[in-house]
C-alpha cells in the first residue's frame, strides 16, 4: 500500500520518527508520498525571511526525495484527503503539531479523512507539549521545576534515518509559490545538510564558550540553530544525543541542554493556554496604560527602522532587518524598550518581530516578549526595566556589536559607544539623538504598571 508522509515542521529525513512510521505502513512493497501543502493560513500570514527560508529547506528536501515530494497549495482539510484518495494511500502520518492553529487543522483533516487514518509520531520537541505534568497531573507555571521533570521524563534516543525510501514517483505537483524578493537581507541557507554543518561548527568550535557567548552578542558565541530548529531540519534529539558524547565543558553543555529546555516549556505553555499567543498569561497587567498618538507613532517608527539614538536597540533592530535574526541578550534589550520605554503593547512588538525574524516561533516569541512585559508565567518581574546604556556597556563592553550594525557610531571611542552624545567631539554625523528620557520613562512605567495592578 501507498502511505502519505505530510510534511510540516519536520523537513528533514534523519532522526524522523513519522517517516519510519510511514515506511512500516506501507510494507515492504509499499511506497511513501511524500507531501506539503502551502497553506494560505500559515504560509501567507509568515513574514518574507519565513516564507523564503521555508521555500530554502523545501527545495533542499524535495532534492533528498529524488525529486519525490509533491506540493499543494490550499487548505488541508481539502487537499490532503484528496490526493490521499487520488493516490490510494491507506493511512496519512504526520508529525504531531501541538500549536493553537496546527491542532485545530489536525482535526479538521483528520474527520475529513474519514476511513483512513492520520497517525501522529513525535513532534518537534524533546518530550510532547502536555507530557510533563506535576505529580497531580497539573502543569507546571515556573520553569526551573519544569525542567527538572523533563530531564526527569527523559527522550527517545535520535531514530535512524532509512537507508533506502521507496518513493511514490511521478505524483503531479504543483509549483512552489515564489520566492519573496528581501532586498538584501542576510540569510542562512536551508536544509538539514546546512543545519547540520551549523550544529557541527558549533558544536566543534564555540560550545566550549558557550556560558558566556550566549551573553556577547559581538562574539557570535550561539548555535544560530533557531530557525533550523523551527522547521525541524533538525531534532533537538540529535542535538542532545551528540551533546552526551562531548567530554569537556560539562557546564556549557548543561547551558545549552537549559535552553532547549525553555523551548520545550514554552510549547507547553502554549500548548495549556493557547489564549497566551495573544493575551498575557498574567490578567492582572491586561489593563496597563498605552502610548499612542502621532508623537508615540513617530518613536515606534524609529525602534522599527533602528534609530532611536540608544545604539545597544538601534543595533539590534538593524540586525533583525539585515540579518532577520536577533541576538537573544538584544531580543530582551529592544524587547523592555519598545514596551518600557516607548510603552506600547508587547503583542505590537511580537507581531513586528514575527515578521522579520527568520526563526519567528509563536511560543518561544510570544512567551519571550511576555516574559519581558513581565506578563508571563515565569517572567521577569514587571518592576525590572532594562537600562539600554549599562546593558550596552556590560554585555558589549568594546562596542563591537554596536559598531558592526551601526556604522555611523564606528569610530566613536569606547568609552562613548553606547552614550555617544557625551563624546568630546558630540553626536557623528547622521546618528540621532535620543528619542526619550530613558530614567523618565522608567517611572512612567513603574506607575502604569503599579495603577494595573491596583485596579
Ligand atoms: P542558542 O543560544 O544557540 O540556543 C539554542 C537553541 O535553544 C535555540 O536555537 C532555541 O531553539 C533555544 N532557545 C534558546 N534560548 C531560548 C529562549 N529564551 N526561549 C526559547 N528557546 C530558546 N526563539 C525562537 O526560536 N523564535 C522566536 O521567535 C523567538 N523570539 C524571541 C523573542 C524575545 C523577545 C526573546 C527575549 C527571545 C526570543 N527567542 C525566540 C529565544 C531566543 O532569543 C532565540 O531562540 C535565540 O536567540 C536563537 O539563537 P541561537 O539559535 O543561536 O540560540
Amino acid at each position: 500500500p501507498t502511505s502519505l508522509l505530510w510534511f510540516r515542521r519536520d523537513l528533514r529525513l534523519t532522526d524522523h520518527p513519522a517517516l519510519l512510521a510511514a515506511i512500516d505502513s506501507a510494507g515492504p512493497d509499499g511506497a511513501v508520498l511524500p507531501l506539503f501543502v502551502f497553506d494560505d493560513r500559515l504560509f501567507g500570514t509568515s513574514g518574507g525571511p519565513r516564507r523564503r527560508f521555508l521555500l530554502d529547506c523545501l527545495a533542499d528536501l524535495r532534492a533528498a526525495t529524488d525529486g519525490a515530494l509533491v506540493f499543494r497549495h490550499g487548505d488541508p482539510a481539502r487537499v490532503v484527503p484528496a490526493l490521499a484518495e487520488e493516490v490510494g494511500a491507506g493511512t496519512v502520518h504526520v508529525s504531531t503539531d501541538t500549536g493553537v492553529y496546527g491542532r485545530q487543522r489536525d482535526e479538521a483533516v483528520e474527520r475529513a479523512l474519514g476511513d483512513v487514518p492520520l497517525v501522529c509520531t513525535g513532534s518537534p520537541y524533546l518530550v510532547t507539549p502536555g507530557r510533563v505534568t506535576k505529580s497531580d497531573g497539573t502543569p507546571f507555571k515556573v520553569f526551573t521545576p519544569f525542567s527538572r521533570a523533563w530531564r526527569e521524563h527523559g527522550w527517545r534516543g535520535p531514530a535512524p534515518r532509512p537507508d533506502d525510501v521507496r518513493w511514490l514517483r511521478d505524483v503531479p505537483t504543483e509549483d512552489p509559490p515564489p520566492t519573496p524578493d528581501l532586498d538584501g537581507v542576510d540569510l542562512p541557507a536551508g536544509g538539514e545538510a546546512a543545519a547540520m554543518d551549523a550544529w557541527r561548527s558549533f558544536r566543534d568550535v564555540r560550545l566550549l564558550g558557550y556560558d558566556e557567548g550566549r551573553n556577547t552578542p559581538g562574539s557570535d558565541g550561539t548555535s544560530r540553530l533557531s530557525a533550523y530548529l523551527k522547521y525541524g531540519c533538525i531534532h533537538p534529539r540529535t542535538l542532545l544525543s551528540d551533546l552526551a558524547t562531548v567530554e569537556d565543558g560539562p557546564e556549557h553543555v548543561k547551558r545549552y541542554t537549559d535552553e532547549l529546555a525553555w523551548r520545550d516549556f514554552y510549547a507547553d505553555v502554549l500548548w495549556h493556554r493557547p489564549d497566551s499567543a495573544r493575551e498575557p498569561l498574567n490578567r492582572e497587567l491586561a489593563g496597563i496604560e498605552v502610548d499612542t498618538g502621532p508623537a508615540s507613532e513617530a518613536r515606534v517608527r524609529a525602534w522599527e527602522g533602528g534609530r532611536t539614538g540608544f545604539p545597544i536597540v538601534d543595533a539590534g533592530m538593524r540586525q533583525l532587518r539585515g540579518s532577520a535574526y536577533v541576538h537573544n541578550r538584544v531580543r530582551m534589550i529592544v524587547a523592555s524598550f519598545f514596551v518600557k520605554d516607548l510603552h506600547q503593547p508587547w503583542q505590537r512588538g511580537a507581531r513586528f518581530f514575527m515578521q522579520h525574524l527568520v526563526d519567528g516561533d509563536l511560543a518561544s516569541n510570544n512567551h519571550g516578549w511576555q516574559w519581558v512585559a513581565g506578563t508571563g508565567t515565569d517572567a521577569s518581574p514587571y518592576y525590572r526595566v532594562f537600562n539600554p546604556i549599562t546593558q550596552g556597556k556590560k554585555f558589549d563592553p568594546d562596542g563591537d556589536y554596536v559598531r558592526r550594525w551601526v556604522p555611523e557610531l564606528r569610530d566613536v571611542p569606547a568609552r562613548f559607544v553606547h552614550e555617544p552624545w557625551l563624546s568630546p567631539d558630540g553626536l557623528p554625523a547622521g546618528y540621532p539623538e535620543p528619542v526619550v528620557d530613558h530614567a523618565h520613562e522608567r517611572r512612567v512605567a513603574l506607575d502604569r504598571y503599579a495603577a494595573a495592578r491596583g485596579r
